[in-house]
């Protein structure tokens, strides 16, 4: 079995394309996780770009303002966006609207909690869900280190929209697992060279091979 990671700009039909298409025969698969991985890491783009366009706007979206989208919160959703599709796969309906869940936790208070959106159960993301589960006394909302603006969520949701859309998701759920009996570090790929151009549609893929 070889390997390949995937490193192009995220169109969503670069994972389909590669796996229909078996450039490289029969035995090349992207793993899983490293799709995972990959959309994973383009929400924390996504979401930097957001706060970079409104900041051109004259719109400050970062800053350390109680509930804007600082480095340390991204990150968090990035988390929070990665649970979600682990946690639920293969269910695709469950990872959305977990991953929109998350969005409600942060927007949450004391006052108006959006509890009915969070997971239920000890394993949940939401500190709340996991403190009922437990038959613990939830903290209160305030001492929530990563709470986000409405005005924030706003203007981040296209980004969701996108990174939720079940063309996606559906792609975290078909991509094969890797086989526990290889380590991805043990593959050794000699035989090709180690920039491949795969043409896909009216664009080009850059595909840098292990
Ligand atoms: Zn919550």
């Amino acid at each position: 079995m070889r390997y390949m990671t995937l490193l192009s700009d995220g169109d969503v039909k670069t994972h389909q394309d590669l796996n229909e298409i078996q450039v490289y025969g029969k035995n090349v698969t992207i793993l899983k996780e490293e799709f995972i991985n990959h959309v994973t890491k383009r929400v924390g783009t996504g979401l930097r770009n957001v706060v970079q366009d409104w900041k051109k706007k004259g719109v400050t979206l970062g800053g350390k303002k109680c509930g804007s989208l600082k480095d340390e919160t991204i990150k968090k959703l990035r988390n929070f966006y990665r649970k979600a599709i682990t946690d639920n796969a293969p269910d695709v309906d469950k990872m959305k609207s977990s991953i929109f869940a998350t969005l409600h936790h942060c927007m949450s208070t004391d006052k108006n909690p959006h509890l009915s959106k969070c997971p239920v159960g000890k394993n949940s993301f939401c500190f709340y869900q996991r403190a009922l589960a437990k038959n613990q006394k939830p903290k209160t909302h305030s001492t929530m280190k990563t709470p986000l603006s409405n005005v924030v969520v706003e203007k981040i949701m296209p980004v969701y929209q996108r990174r939720a859309s079940t063309e996606i998701l559906n792609r975290c759920t078909s991509a094969k697992t890797q086989n526990q009996n290889e380590s991805l570090h043990g593959v050794i790929w000699n035989k090709c060279p180690k920039e491949v151009f795969v043409p896909s549609h009216d664009w080009n893929l850059q595909l840098l091979l292990l």
